[in-house]
């Protein structure tokens, strides 16, 4: 089998670990001793919920009353912590057992083709459960790698009839996929369903909320999200089920510096909510067992732990089965297991802004949390039982726990595939791939920057660039060598309508950081709109060139060949960009902007009654886009 340890495994990066995969699902393939049926197993994440918004954690009153009564009548985990603040890292960790360093997808936007173990889905499914994944933001989307074993994997965050795309899905309407699908299964045959709700992620703007974001809103969205899981566990009738209730990441709200989630790893961001209980008919056996009604487990678990419990609580394997057998990084918490070092990961400062990745472990009440690439490592030591805010965190040079911390670098590189606007508008910033030189900023000293351009991205997409580009005019001079804030300066530039100043910032933030093909679209979009206004064919040259290197670094990026191929027609190539064009709507056959350039490829060819055709179906399928069709005449 794959052996990973010390980070060499071979196997973990090819395709011959699938036999091995499939050696380790069939080993754990074992029917209900008694001949009886499996229960069904309902996992709900809901995404961003800090586990102090939950009333059974917190000092919030009320927010959460359908996630306390399951608390009651199940265990509830009171320090369950994630492994790394952000979502698809998150996600395939809760799912594998693996923390991210080893199964690759370590920030949104990448992908994989196969996780290096196979996944909650496809130990249940080779069980004979029927599965299904009801996901409710593209950053889940099944081509990030998370759908293996699911029958049916839900990522449509589609509006009923509408046309544009959409990156989240409201929980209610993901909730109403998820109670249609289980109401559809047979009673003979055992369900597993994935639901994940996005409500609480930002921005906070919940359907029926009454205030205006911060806080209070955020708590608005909580509990929009809590009524969902009540319609949820509502519908699951009177079937055995498992039901597992976490999140993969909380939110700072402000603390520490930090707005949202995603590069520090303080406990706003760390402490989950877990809470895991039975539903419906439950043997007399089972209540006798995991999980109880009424338990408060005291001892630090992680959402690591996630799959080895519910598949050991289901009798698929015995926590050390499990942890042989994959070697997983989590284990089966059905009973408290003393003495465990858990790790803390997250890369995205240095992939985000070139800053160095942070890493840590909790012990008991410790946490330990360092900047292993800065000059300083500054290891912080906490007690979270006595200083849960982390304000008094000592500085240590020398501490066991620090020898207990893993490496971050991954094992397994997964390649980004994902449309950066998308991301963008999820609030995460760009993915820049950032690769700065030997010592690192250390992000816990460096969020007056990630405030600044964060803001600056929301002031651009709300249509303040003026506001957008103050705020980054306000940012110290020494942040001159951080890409991103070179690319932010030339947004803002080009929403002012100074172009070729834009160029400027975007050629900087090139230079250091040539492999970010946010920058190349970036510069690209500049180049050509100063082409427009000076006819210079040096310009249109230069777009062409930095969308087609932009293409080669994010193969099949929908916006860089839309974007090379706009500058090809400009330069009078509109073969090349028609065939082009062609290729990627094979893949992508509802994709709008490809579909109103191939509509210009083919007016500027001449070739009128295809065109005509292809204003027709932009016409049906996004009509959004139909403005931009100027009628033959
Ligand atoms: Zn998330």
């Amino acid at each position: 089998m794959s052996r990973s340890i010390g980070g060499q495994s071979q196997c973990l990066v090819s395709r011959v670990c699938l036999t091995s995969r499939a050696a380790l699902l069939m080993a754990l393939v074992v029917a209900c001793g008694d001949g009886s049926r499996h229960p069904s197993v309902l996992l709900v994440t809901i995404d961003t919920l800090r586990a102090d918004a939950v009333s059974a954690w917190g000092e919030v009153q009320g927010t959460t009353p359908y996630l306390d009564a399951l608390a009651e009548s199940g265990t509830r985990f009171a320090d369950a912590t994630t492994v790394t603040p952000l979502t698809l890292p998150a996600h395939a960790s809760m799912l594998t057992g693996l923390r991210p360093a080893r199964h690759g997808l370590t920030v949104n936007g990448v992908a994989t083709e196969a996780l290096p173990v196979p996944t909650l889905a496809e130990h249940l499914h080779a069980s004979g459960f029927q599965t299904a994944a009801f996901v409710s933001a593209a950053v889940l989307g099944a081509e990030h790698g998370l759908a293996a074993g699911f029958d049916h994997y839900d990522d449509d965050l589609q509006e009923p009839g509408g046309s544009v795309v959409r990156h989240e899905r409201r929980g209610d309407r993901t909730v109403d996929r998820a109670l249609e699908w289980i109401g559809q299964q047979e009673d003979s045959e055992p369900w597993f369903a994935w639901v994940h709700l996005f409500d609480p992620h930002a921005p906070y703007a919940a359907p029926d909320g009454e205030s205006e974001g911060g806080r209070a809103g955020y708590l608005d969205e909580v509990r929009w999200a809590d009524r969902q899981l009540g319609r949820l566990l509502g519908g699951l009738g009177d079937g055995t089920t498992l039901v597992t209730v976490t999140s993969d990441h909380g939110e700072s709200l402000g603390e520490h510096g930090e707005a949202t989630h995603g590069v520090l790893m303080y406990q706003g961001a760390m402490h989950v909510p877990l809470v895991m209980a039975w539903s419906g008919a439950i043997s007399a056996a089972q209540r006798a067992d995991f999980p109880q009604p009424g338990v408060v487990r005291e001892d630090v678990v992680s959402v690591l732990d996630v799959t080895p419990t519910i598949l050991e609580t289901l009798g698929l394997g015995s926590t050390s089965e499990i942890s042989a057998a994959w070697e997983a990084d989590g284990r089966s918490v059905a009973e408290p297991l003393a003495g465990r070092v858990l790790p803390l990961e997250c890369r995205s400062p240095s992939f985000y802004y070139g800053f160095s990745v942070l890493a840590g472990v909790r012990q008991g009440s410790l946490k330990l949390v360092g900047a292993p690439q800065s000059a300083e490592v500054d290891w912080v030591l906490n007690d979270i039982s006595l200083d849960s805010e982390e304000v008094s965190g000592q500085v240590v040079v020398e501490h066991p726990l620090i020898q207990q911390v893993l490496s971050t670098e991954p094992e397994v590189e997964a390649p980004v595939i994902a449309d950066l606007d998308q991301l963008r508008a999820l609030g995460y910033v760009s993915a820049t791939l950032s690769d700065a030189g030997d010592a690192r900023r250390d992000p816990r000293e460096s969020m007056d920057l990630v405030d600044a351009i964060d803001a600056a991205n929301t002031l651009l997409v709300v249509g303040e660039p003026l506001q957008a580009w103050e705020r980054l005019e306000a940012v110290p001079g020494d942040y001159r060598d951080v890409a991103e804030l070179h690319l932010f300066r030339g947004k803002a530039l080009r929403a002012l309508g100074r172009s070729a100043e834009a160029v400027q910032e975007l050629e900087e933030a090139h230079a250091l950081q040539p492999e970010s093909s946010s920058i190349l679209l970036e510069w690209g979009r500049a180049l050509l709109e100063v082409a427009a206004v000076t006819n210079s064919d040096a310009a249109l040259e230069g777009a062409s060139a930095a969308f087609q290197q932009a293409l080669q670094l994010v193969p099949g990026e929908t916006e860089a060949v839309a974007m090379w191929s706009l500058a090809e027609i400009r330069q009078g190539r509109p073969e090349e960009a028609l065939s082009r064009l062609d290729a990627a709507l094979d893949l992508k056959p509802q994709a709008g902007n490809l579909l109103l350039l191939r509509w210009r490829a083919l007016k500027a060819l001449g070739r009128e009654k295809e065109a005509l055709d292809v204003a027709e179906t932009i016409q049906k399928i996004a009509p959004e886009l139909s403005s931009y069709i100027v009628p033959s005449r």
